[in-house]
């Protein structure tokens, strides 16, 4: 099932209750004063975070979602019950704008109130005085605050995988979870980034990567932001580069026109598809890789499945 990573939705607090005209009745005096109730407030809407990247899908579809009303005053100068407030769960990493304000949901149980609920009406009670002691006057409920709220997911990708198309990127994020992202011998094969969750980090496939990325070329721009909170890359070269170096160069220069603070990501460098070649050509690119790197490059292929553990554990590794 893909991922909802965006809903727009019109949100509204709830609205005040009315205040009411009632009169105390008492055994004695059939008119003992104004006791007209106020009205109940609106409830109000938050934006809370939850440690659940598929929290959106249950906004899918949902155009409209409102806070309860506050109820009528009641008779004997009682309040109105106040409106339930409205809570709207989003994954943390969301993105949210409404009225020209943005928020950052970073972190689980961050909670934001967006909207206030209306204030209740005022009963009668309110509007005696020793010209006008039995009032018939009572207020109306205030409506509650409303808004149209775009919700995104930028990311929740602790690791990124980077590196020109065909290197082998979706095929990982396979291997790695039980995701389903299409792969195929092409370039572009991913248009939209694909998630996925091992050992509890969440892996991010950032496809269309290509000369030029960073200035708009091609896909690579839009998924670029989705690296922008991860702690770590996952950078692959396809063993079939001919030279290793400069396939890994492009994407460096093109993290970095895009935002410096990418480069400075933990980095490991896998030479991916390595059975494509002699056990001597591996050796030779992997020297040239380290060489260029100026890190240890690690050997890679689908295949085999020692070397995937290998890659396993040393994801693991980078988080501890
Ligand atoms: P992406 O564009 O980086 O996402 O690359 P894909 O995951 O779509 O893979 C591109 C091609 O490389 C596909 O045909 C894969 O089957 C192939 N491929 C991926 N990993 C390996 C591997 O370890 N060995 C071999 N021989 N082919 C691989
Ligand atoms: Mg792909």
């Amino acid at each position: 099932m893909r991922l909802v990573d965006e809903v727009k939705i019109k949100l509204c607090a709830g609205k005040g209750g009315d205040g009411i005209v009632s009169w105390l009745r008492l055994k004695f005096m059939p008119k003992g004063g104004p006791a007209g109730g106020d009205g109940g407030k609106g409830g109000d809407v938050y934006i809370e975070a939850v440690k659940d990247i598929e929290v959106l899908r249950k906004y899918a579809g949902v155009k409209f979602l409102k806070a309860k009303d506050g109820k009528p005053g009641q008779k004997r100068s009682k309040k109105g019950e106040d409106g339930e407030d409205l809570t709207i769960y989003v994954p943390v990493g969301a993105h949210v704008r409404f009225s020209g304000k943005e928020l950052d949901f970073t972190e689980a149980g961050q909670r934001v109130k967006v909207l206030h609920g209306g204030k209740g009406g005022l009963g009668n009670v309110h509007f005696k005085s020793s010209r006008n002691t039995t009032p018939t006057k009572a207020t109306k409920g205030k409506e509650g605050q409303c808004a149209e709220f775009i919700i995104e997911l930028h990311t929740i990708a602790d690791v990124g995988l980077i590196g020109k198309p065909n290197a082998g990127k979706s095929s990982l994020l396979n291997v790695l979870s039980n995701s389903k992202a299409k792969v195929g011998n092409f370039p572009f094969t991913t248009v939209e980034p694909n998630l996925a969750v091992f050992d509890s980090l969440v892996l991010a496939d950032i496809p269309g990567l290509i000369e030029g990325a960073s200035s708009g070329k091609g896909l690579g721009i839009k998924f670029l932001k989705h690296i922008k909170r991860t702690k770590a890359l996952l950078h692959l070269v396809s063993s079939e580069e001919e030279d290793p170096c400069a396939a890994y160069k492009m994407i460096r220069k093109e993290l970095g026109a895009y935002d410096k603070s990418l480069l400075e990501k933990k980095e490991l460098v896998i030479l991916s598809k390595v059975d494509l070649l002699s056990g001597k050509e591996v050796n030779e690119k992997i020297a040239k890789l380290e060489e260029c790197t100026k890190t240890k490059v690690l050997p890679l292929s689908l295949n085999d499945p020692k070397l995937v553990d290998k890659l396993k554990r040393k994801i693991k590794k980078l988080f501890n």
